[in-house]
């Protein structure tokens, strides 16, 4: 497996991981984009040492902030303002600039998956697919031609 660094994520050995086995890795997104080109990565939300993915999110007519965790896999995630009911669909948008995430597939759950890119350019080739129903975790990471998903991580973790 490749070293994602060109994408703004990176491979890193993991510290819990790794006293479990000394080869496994975690996938942490160092960086990723709205459409517009915002970072959604920061360090306003911290999870494990590492800064979190920030989105603004809006359902009926409440609007609050949910942020990340950025270490693919963990389901970590801190809600401000709202309160998410599990099972609902959410809008997620960039809390800069209020860009709706793109959708980018349909999620086996029947919500969307929404991409966030990991450059700066909108390009379906290369993002982060997260469904935006809450309590679906699927999450897909596509880059160039690799497509990662859970199922490949916990097959890693081994
Ligand atoms: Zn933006
Ligand atoms: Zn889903």
């Amino acid at each position: 497996m490749r070293i994602f660094h060109e994408n703004g994520m990176m491979i890193f050995p993991s510290p819990v991981m790794r006293e479990l086995r000394e080869s496994s890795r975690a996938l942490v997104v160092k960086s990723c984009y709205c459409p517009r080109g915002h970072n959604l990565v920061t360090d306003k939300a911290v999870f494990c040492e590492h800064s979190g993915i920030l989105m603004r999110v809006r359902k009926g007519l409440s609007e609050g902030l949910v942020a990340i965790s950025p270490v693919y896999g963990d389901k970590s995630r801190i809600t401000l303002g709202m309160h998410l009911e599990k099972g609902g669909i959410l809008t997620l948008l960039c809390p800069e600039c209020g860009v709706p995430l793109p959708m980018y597939d349909e999620c086996s759950c029947g919500g969307d998956i929404l991409a966030l890119f990991t450059r700066p350019v909108p390009d379906f080739g290369n993002c982060i697919g997260i469904c935006n129903r809450v309590g679906c975790h699927n999450a897909e990471i596509r880059s160039g031609d690799e497509l990662l998903n859970y199922a490949m991580l916990e097959h890693l973790e081994q």
